[in-house]
């Protein structure tokens, strides 16, 4: 998903006028980190998070210097998503999901974490920060974890068009999720 003209404009009337000398036609590759996470995407998630990414730290560079957002986690296979679901259950720890192996966005390579870093490096668990992320992730056409009624999760954010039911159907059936 690359932007389209209309919406860099709707970005940069929001945030800024600055930035638009300073946006490519495409997405830039992300740092080190969000590239490992965002390698395990599909193609599709992997640009859009890529875009969303740089539209959030091109919003952070001009109203938040030094903060930096990056992808912290993307896709999880079934095992890696039961060790989690263990976790503050049956294993140390709290309480992190309530999402067994084949029950998670994360497991069907649409979806990803954001993490913001204060300029100092510091990993910000909460911060206004993820609701401008949610913004601008809204803007781009994705579903945001922040606008989920039942389970609000800031960080998160997926490719809209799907349902849970619908991605496990095609992965039990091989069908290609693209
Ligand atoms: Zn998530």
């Amino acid at each position: 998903m690359i932007l389209s003209r209309a919406d860099k404009d709707k970005l940069i009337a929001l945030y800024s006028a600055s930035l638009d000398a300073e946006w490519p036609d495409g997405p830039l590759p992300a740092d080190v980190r969000s590239e490992r996470n965002i390698a395990t995407l599909i193609p599709r998630a992997q640009k859009a998070a890529r875009e969303h990414l740089q539209g959030v730290n091109a919003w952070l560079f001009t109203h938040a210097k030094g903060h930096v957002a990056k992808i912290i986690d993307g896709t999880r296979t079934y095992a890696e998503q039961d060790k989690l679901y263990a976790q503050g259950r049956t294993a140390p720890g709290k309480i992190v999901t309530n999402a067994r192996g084949g029950q998670s966005w994360h497991n069907f390579g649409v979806a990803w974490d954001i993490g913001v870093f204060a300029p100092l490096g510091a990993y910000l668990g909460d911060s206004p920060y993820y609701d401008k992320a949610g913004e601008i992730g809204r803007i781009q056409g994705l579903e945001w974890g922040g606008d989920w009624r039942t389970f609000q999760d800031k960080p998160h954010f997926q490719l809209a068009g799907f349902t849970l039911a619908k991605l496990q159907d095609m992965k039990q059936n091989g069908i290609a999720i693209t």
